[in-house]
């Protein structure tokens, strides 16, 4: 029998990406739920090609929608606890993918989690929706299926510690006055990977590597003092693993989301057609590795004390790092601004211990009002 999958944010980089790995595995695969937020042409075209049960576009705006499609928020939570689904690919960028994943555990759902933005907001609620529901997450992130395939069945007992690549984006080399100076464009420019304008803007504050430490500690258990980033710029090596008597498993393939969203979607088991393209150990030699410039990326440092303060801190970080984005991508603030808003959002937001939900939300809005109040 195929297994069923909903694509949440199916117009998106990876959204688009894991269409093009099902295309080529229709007999074991079916797409039976997509959603988009305002793409309304390439939903369009999608839904042609795939013939989902059901469509959603949360936040029609113009022509395209038709009418047999929902529309609104609640699309993508209805999308994600559908009878006819079995996995949901969640591909949404930002906190707007949180309440799918909680209800898409909470429904027993395998959940093939890109949308890291919700481990980093409810982490806590996350683990207690898997552990009451049968639901899991498998990660689509690279590094963290990289992880994943490392560590293997036996879990993160026998685990010392995680090495969690970084590409060092468009600014690896740059002193750290040029880089708070940057344009939208040199912030665009990913070296590596080619992905959705949020998260290359985070690759290039390296607030994506911090959201990555925050998702790796919720995913694998481990504490922060065993999670460690370094900086590789091929981006070949995915991450490492450390183990308990000095043994190091790294995962290694070109860089391409296909094959980590295939093996969300078929983990523990390899499909032996994947498609993928094939590792050249030569082709892709040198490899070199170095240490991350704090000092030069100050979003980095700012994310990874607020996954160690707990609390509402990581949902403050991701939220005023979304706002701070969004401005700067429209112009209203310079790059070195992005650290700035974060860190005011996170020095006026009070802590509070085991937030529920709508602690997390409160705190949410309260970041971006911070953030938009200091342009
Ligand atoms: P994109 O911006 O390319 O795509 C985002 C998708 O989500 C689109 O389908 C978009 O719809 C939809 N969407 C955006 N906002 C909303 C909203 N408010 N409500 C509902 N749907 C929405 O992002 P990416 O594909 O690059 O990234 C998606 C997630 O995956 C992010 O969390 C990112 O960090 C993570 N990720 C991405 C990687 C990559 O290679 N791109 C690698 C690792 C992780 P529409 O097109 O209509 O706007
Ligand atoms: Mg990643």
């Amino acid at each position: 029998m195929t297994r069923r999958v909903a694509i949440l944010g199916s117009t998106g980089s990876i959204g688009t990406t894991a269409l093009r790995v099902l295309s080529r595995q229709r007999e074991r695969f079916s797409v039976t739920a997509l959603t988009a937020n305002v793409n309304a042409k390439l939903l369009g075209e999608q839904a042609d090609s795939w013939l989902p049960s059901y469509v959603g576009l949360v936040s029609p705006n113009g022509s395209g929608s038709r009418p047999e499609w929902k529309n609104g928020v609640g699309a993508l939570v209805d999308a994600a606890t559908r009878t006819d689904v079995d996995i949901v690919l969640n591909a949404v960028v930002g906190v707007a993918g949180m309440d799918a994943t909680l209800a898409a555990l909470s429904a027993g759902k395998r959940v093939a989690l890109a949308n890291k933005e919700t481990l980093v907001v409810a982490g806590e609620l996350v683990a207690a929706a898997c552990a009451t529901s049968g639901g899991e997450i498998v990660p689509v992130d690279s590094e963290h299926s990289a992880i994943l395939q490392c560590i293997g069945a036996r879990g993160a007992k026998d685990v010392r510690r995680l090495i969690i690549t970084a590409s060092g984006g468009p600014f690896r080399q740059w002193g750290a006055d040029r880089i708070g100076a940057a344009t939208r464009e040199e912030a665009l420019n990913h070296p590596t990977w080619s992905m959705g304008r949020k998260i290359t803007v985070d690759s290039a504050t390296l607030a994506n590597k911090a959201l990555e430490v925050i998702e790796a500690h919720f995913l694998f258990g481990l504490p922060y003092d065993a999670i460690e980033v370094v900086v590789h710029p091929q981006s070949i090596v995915h991450s490492m693993v450390e183990f308990v008597d000095g043994s190091v498993l790294a995962q290694v393939g070109v860089p391409s989301m296909e094959l980590p969203i295939l093996y969300a979607l078929t983990h523990p088991e390899r499909l032996a057609d994947s498609g993928v393209p094939r590792f050249d150990p030569v082709a892709a030699s040198p490899l070199t590795f170095e240490p991350v410039r704090l000092d030069a990326f100050p979003a980095l440092q700012l994310g990874i004390e607020a996954g160690r303060a707990g609390g509402l801190a990581p949902a403050t970080f991701n939220a005023a790092n979304e706002a701070a984005v969004a401005l700067f991508l429209d112009g209203k603030i310079s790059f070195a601004g992005i650290a700035h808003g974060i860190a005011r959002a996170l020095a006026l937001v009070p802590p509070m211990a085991s937030p529920t939900r709508d602690d997390l939300m409160d705190a949410d809005r309260r970041a971006r009002a911070i953030v938009k109040d200091s342009v």
